[in-house]
């Protein structure tokens, strides 16, 4: 057996040159296309180019950020779904209309000091008839007592905003004032899964430290431009009246949906509804009434616009 046996030695030969060029092309061409899927994702522009110049290493480096971000882009957009947001020009302002277009004739219903019993229903229930939404602005201590009723006005479409714990008017100390807004917006978004940005003060008093401190936290604050001006003694028909005589492009109305007897709200919204619809009005959320604001700013700032709202700081 001092000679090898030809038929072994050329399979030898054979296994050895399959298994050379199994590894070339495994080692080289195998993750270069594995890879260029996650450099297209990672780098749109150009990934050959980028592919080209990079080694292996660099290349899996590029796929894991390429991943990091996509990841990151999710959460994002996810935060941006189940956030009612300021733009950033409102936000720690306050605000009582946007200027718009008398061709974009978009108003804001605001609802306050729900959720009710009762009340805040009847209230969904004519804003889905007349497919609208609005937005409210809940008090902790009762969203307490109804979160139900709070995740059918987020499951409806409207948007929240947030009217402090126990809607105090006096002056409160800033920990005092951190408390009431944090807390309510703490159980807001336990309750339903949203944060909210939108602020507004009871009363709307805006020097009791709630609204510095609301401020100081970047939240929009929301007052109004138009009051139906609920009180126990005014019919709806007043109600109605109070709207329709200040209601504008641009404009937050004031309505209630808890806090007591809104029998008058009730009676009087689908009027409202219906006249403003008469007069060509659309109805958005707070978030939707900025961002058609943005728009109608992008608009115009070629046509030497004035300056509309919001309201410095040190003013209202
Ligand atoms: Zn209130």
């Amino acid at each position: 057996m001092d000679e090898l046996n030809p038929f072994f030695s050329k399979s030898m030969v054979l296994l050895a040159a399959i298994t050379a060029i199994s590894t070339i092309i495994i080692g080289t061409f195998l993750p270069t296309l594995i890879l260029s899927g996650g450099i297209v994702e990672a780098n749109s522009n150009s990934p050959e180019i980028v592919l080209a110049s990079l080694g292996v290493q660099e290349a899996m480096t590029v796929r894991l950020e390429g991943f990091t971000k996509a990841i990151a882009q999710k959460q994002t957009d996810k935060e941006k779904r189940f956030t009612f947001a300021v733009t950033p020009e409102f936000q720690g302002k306050t605000l009582y209309e946007v200027a718009l277009d008398e061709s974009e004739k978009a108003i804001a219903l605001t609802f306050d000091d729900g959720p009710w019993p009762i009340y805040t229903e009847q209230v969904l229930d004519i804003l889905k008839e007349q497919d609208i939404k609005a937005t409210f602005f809940l008090i902790g201590q009762h969203l307490k007592h109804h979160p139900a009723i709070a995740q059918k006005v987020v499951e409806a479409g409207h948007a929240l905003g947030n009217h402090t714990w126990s809607h105090h008017y006096h002056n409160v100390p800033r920990e005092i004032a951190a408390q009431e807004i944090e807390d309510t917006n703490a159980l807001i978004y336990e309750t339903t899964g949203f944060k909210t940005h939108w602020f507004r003060p009871p009363g709307g008093v805006l020097t009791n430290g709630l609204n510095d401190y609301a401020h100081s936290q970047n939240y929009a604050v929301a007052m109004w431009s138009s009051d139906a001006r609920e009180s126990f003694f005014s019919s709806s028909g007043a109600l109605v009246n109070n709207v329709l005589n200040s209601a504008k492009p641009g404009g937050i109305v004031l309505l209630h949906d808890g806090g007591g007897d809104r029998t008058a709200t009730v009676q009087a919204l689908p009027i409202i509804i219906t006249k403003l619809k008469e007069r060509g009005y659309k109805f958005v959320t707070l978030p939707e009434l900025l961002e058609l604001y943005e728009q109608h700013q992008q608009t115009t700032i070629a046509e030497n616009a004035p300056n509309p709202t919001p309201v410095p700081d040190g003013i209202d």
